[in-house]
């Protein structure tokens, strides 16, 4: 029998990164530089930044009857990633063409294939996977109806939640939000979710307050190079993010998620595990690259000995 510490039921997407002198105009071709792949999908890299850390993961997910879902596949199984709960969808794999111009701004498609195949049925036929979870983890990158399906079999079984509403979606039923133990927004999808302005650290504080006095059970806002607000009916603490050398932020909202929910199933508390977690995210973003950047734990022990 599968027993995971975290379990990940989420997205696995195929990042195709072109680097771009200028986007083409509709019917115009052009040439580009460079291009490379890179692992991702936000519930594929939190579930290598918790595996990194030691955790022993399982990810639920779909991938496409084609060469990225083999590559998926193999790089969970590298990480050490419990890959029972993998299935295979009728659709293509998620892929993301992302474009990435001299600015650095990036221009990004997100076709999310099998991943949105993911079904509560899917959830049933990897009911045992769920059962024997220490926490398990979502984000909004599959079907909504899929997150409720996990939301309440976790309810039913006692196991902790962490909802990672990423991207933001104006449709989340917030009756399931207050279901969960840690709901987990970044500040752009906070103000979204709250119809509420979330521009600086006030603001901020309002809106999380504001969705903890809806019911919601434990804020968690990650702030980028501000750290990160956890917010209760009893608490508010502001952990600072460290003073690093950022390179690449890609994959850091990702990165803490995975990193939060490793230190709760090793048994730390929420303000421990939060510190720790935000340690890890700075780490990811002094490295280029999404899954590329994230330490293993030897790397975090030796650096912050
Ligand atoms: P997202 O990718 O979802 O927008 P954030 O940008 O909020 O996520 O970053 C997630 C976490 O990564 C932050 O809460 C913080 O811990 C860490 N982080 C992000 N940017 C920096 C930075 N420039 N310096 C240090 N830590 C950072």
């Amino acid at each position: 029998m599968i027993k995971s510490d975290v379990l990940i039921i989420g997205s696995n997407m195929m990042d195709l990164i072109t680097y771009i002198d200028r986007m083409p105009i509709e019917g115009e071709t052009v040439e580009a530089p460079d291009f490379e792949m890179g692992f991702g999908g936000k519930g594929a890299n939190q579930a290598v930044a918790a595996a990194r850390l030691g955790s022993r993961v399982s990810m639920i997910t779909k991938v496409g009857n084609d060469a990225f879902g083999q590559q998926q596949l193999t790089n969970f199984k590298d990480n050490k990633i419990d890959v029972s709960g993998v299935g295979i969808g009728t659709k293509s794999s998620g892929v993301a063409p992302i474009f990435v111009s001299k600015s650095s701004n990036n221009s990004i498609i997100i076709i999310k294939g099998a991943n949105n195949e993911l079904t509560p049925d899917d959830l049933q036929a990897n009911i045992e996977i769920i059962k024997n979870a220490k926490i398990i983890v979502l984000e909004n990158e599959i079907p909504l109806e899929t997150n409720y399906a996990a939301i309440d079999l976790a309810q039913e079984f006692g196991i902790p939640i962490l909802l990672n509403p990423a991207p933001a979606r104006k449709d989340l039923d917030l009756e399931y939000v207050k279901k969960v133990d840690y709901f987990a927004p970044n500040e752009t999808e906070l103000a979204t979710l709250t119809g509420l302005p979330a521009s600086n650290l006030d603001e901020i504080k309002v809106a999380a307050h504001d969705m903890v006095s809806l019911g919601v059970k434990h804020m968690i806002v990650t702030l980028g190079s501000r750290g990160v607000l956890s917010v209760t009916d009893q608490d508010e603490q502001l952990i600072n993010a460290l003073k690093v050398d950022a390179v690449d932020t890609t994959g850091a909202g990702d990165s803490i998620i995975g990193a939060f929910a490793h230190y709760l199933a090793e048994g730390k508390n929420e303000l421990d595990a939060l510190n720790l977690a935000n340690q890890y995210a700075a780490m990811t973003v002094t490295r280029r690259g999404t899954q590329k950047s994230y330490p293993t734990k030897a790397e975090v022990e030796a650096h912050y000995q």
